[in-house]
């Protein structure tokens, strides 16, 4: 079976939590979607030079464990398979051979940097993008992109935040879904 329209979220998930819980929901809520696939970035080139980003495996298994039974979601391990950095465009090859359309998800604070993705003005002729809003005002959406928003509750919190507050294990129940803190908490570097 061919899938219509697939919907992508990636991201580093260094932890996965309710911010993008809320935002795989109400991306699944419009209906526009088959399936949403959420990709884990092996070697996220634009965070290099941040301090360490946990394993790849251990963002997979924290992954696996925040989205677990959420409607139309499946985590895939196809970026972190692949060498070299994750580049959305080589995943959106990729679904290309089995889905019509690819959606690219994301929220309102990337929306500026699209066009510093790799080929993006290629990328920007493949795909279009579904923006879930962020605190911290409108998207801003670059010139020659097609978008649309997801309309969401904005949740404020990052996974920036959780790992420089050091939260303890109640408090980490706050941010991130049941599954995810053992795993998280094996992994406190
Ligand atoms: P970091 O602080 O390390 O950048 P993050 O919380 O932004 O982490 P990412 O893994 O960078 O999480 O983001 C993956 C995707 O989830 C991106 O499209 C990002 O915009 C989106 N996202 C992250 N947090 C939220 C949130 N609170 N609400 C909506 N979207 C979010
Ligand atoms: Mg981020």
């Amino acid at each position: 079976m061919t899938l219509r329209r697939l919907g992508l979220f990636g991201g580093t998930f260094d932890p996965p939590h309710f911010g993008h819980v809320a935002a795989l929901r109400a991306a699944a809520r419009t209906h526009r979607f088959n399936r949403i696939e959420v990709t884990v970035a092996g070697d996220p080139y634009l965070k290099r030079g941040r301090d360490s980003v946990r394993p790849a495996a251990v963002r997979l298994a924290m992954a696996e464990a925040a989205f677990d039974g959420l409607d139309l979601v499946v985590v895939s391990d196809r970026e972190i398979r692949r060498a070299g950095p994750s580049y959305t465009i080589d995943t959106v090859r990729e679904l290309l051979r089995e889905a019509d359309e690819v959606d690219l998800i994301i929220g309102a604070d990337l929306a500026s940097q699209l066009d510093r993705w790799h080929e993006a003005s290629e990328l920007a002729t493949m795909v279009r993008v579904g923006v879930v809003p962020r605190p911290g005002g409108a998207p801003a959406i670059p010139v020659g992109w097609v978008s649309y928003e997801i309309a969401m509750e904005p949740v404020d919190l990052s996974s920036t935040y959780i790992r420089d507050t050091h939260p303890d294990h109640e408090n980490l129940r706050e941010f991130v879904p049941e599954g995810v803190i053992p795993l998280y908490e094996g992994f406190r570097g």
